[in-house]
């Protein structure tokens, strides 16, 4: 007998994907056996973890195999360039409610340029972001006034900001909640304590880090396989080993301010349009910043990333 499903898919291991209806937690696998590429897409893995998909099984075979029908529209998705220098890019997760961005202000020194660079390709991928300062136990008497520094740029810029530590367990009962019924990616440069948090989170998670290099398989490539969690306490989270896999986009210089929330805002009573936002007379953005609405330090970011964009054409 011959049954059909929609699920979501959980893993990728390179010969088949693992699927699951969720927030039921029961992997079966599947394969693609037609040609199912999105349109228009020159994605080189037409399907990735988090695509909700169709599917049909036979049920009556000995080692049922899914067959992987159709992918339903994706909310959202991260892609990453491939390694070689073709225009392919490679779909690393889809349809993810937030993302945590772990950042600390002990150590490893995480740079304002970074972060903001982080959450313009969030805003252009158009997934919600949540900003975690881990590490608040090793900070909480010396660098408080930079952590409140921090807070107030990106309140102010509209992001939720929060204070965690897996070593205290501050706010890890809040984060569970937030992660409750939804599909969460961690993201942060290595050290920040991503795995901690996750292991904060729920202990028994085995929650591999590190990328996988499969250069000595295929000669040039290097693979990170993304794979979906459940939490016990609810939810399902997705690690990204290492800030490598999050992938660069390509913004056009006229629409990299739209992609800075608090800039968005305003930038409709500027006078010219479309404008840089840099030396136009009667600029709502630079009156912002002026009147100390937008912070300087988001500004500086937005003007770095500008001169950016010039060198590299
Ligand atoms: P990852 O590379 O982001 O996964 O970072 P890890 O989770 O491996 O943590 C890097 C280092 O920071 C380890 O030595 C952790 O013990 C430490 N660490 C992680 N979270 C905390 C924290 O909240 N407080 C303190 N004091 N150390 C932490
Ligand atoms: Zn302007």
């Amino acid at each position: 007998m011959t049954r059909t499903g929609t699920a979501t898919v959980v893993k990728h291991t390179g010969s088949h994907y693992l699927l699951s209806e969720l927030p039921q937690w029961e992997l079966f696998p599947a394969v693609i056996r037609g040609r199912i590429r999105l349109k228009g897409s020159s994605s080189t893995n037409p399907v990735a973890v988090g695509d909700l998909v169709d599917y049909s099984i036979d049920t009556d075979s000995a080692e049922p195999m899914g067959n992987i029908e159709a992918i339903h529209p994706r909310r959202n998705y991260i892609i990453r360039r491939s390694a070689n220098l073709s225009r392919e890019s490679h779909i690393i997760a889809s349809n993810l409610d937030r993302v945590f961005l772990i950042v600390t202000m002990a150590f490893p020194e995480v740079k304002q340029a970074f972060v903001d660079r982080f959450l313009v390709t969030c805003e252009a991928y158009r997934i919600p972001v949540v900003i975690l300062i881990n590490k608040t136990d090793l900070t909480r008497e010396f660098m408080q006034e930079q952590t409140e520094d921090f807070e107030n740029i990106y309140r102010g810029a509209g992001y939720e900001v929060m204070e965690v530590s897996a070593r205290t367990g501050e706010n890890i009962e809040a984060l569970r909640d937030m992660c409750r019924d939804s599909v969460s990616l961690f993201s942060g440069v290595s050290g920040v304590g991503k795995s901690s948090l996750i292991k904060a989170l729920d202990p028994t998670l085995e929650v591999r880090t590190g990328e996988i290099s499969l250069s000595h398989l295929q000669g040039k490539h290097t693979t990170t396989f993304y794979e979906m969690h459940p939490l016990s306490s609810g939810g399902f989270i997705i690690d990204t080993p290492g800030i490598r896999g999050f992938g660069i986009v390509d913004i056009e210089k006229e629409e990299l301010s739209t992609y800075f929330p608090e800039m968005l805002r305003v930038m409709d009573d500027c006078r010219y349009k479309p404008c840089t936002h840099t030396h136009e007379p009667g600029c709502a953005v630079k009156q912002a910043v002026d009147d100390g609405l937008i912070s300087a330090e988001r500004y500086n970011s937005y003007l770095g990333m500008l001169e950016d964009e010039r060198k590299y054409r």
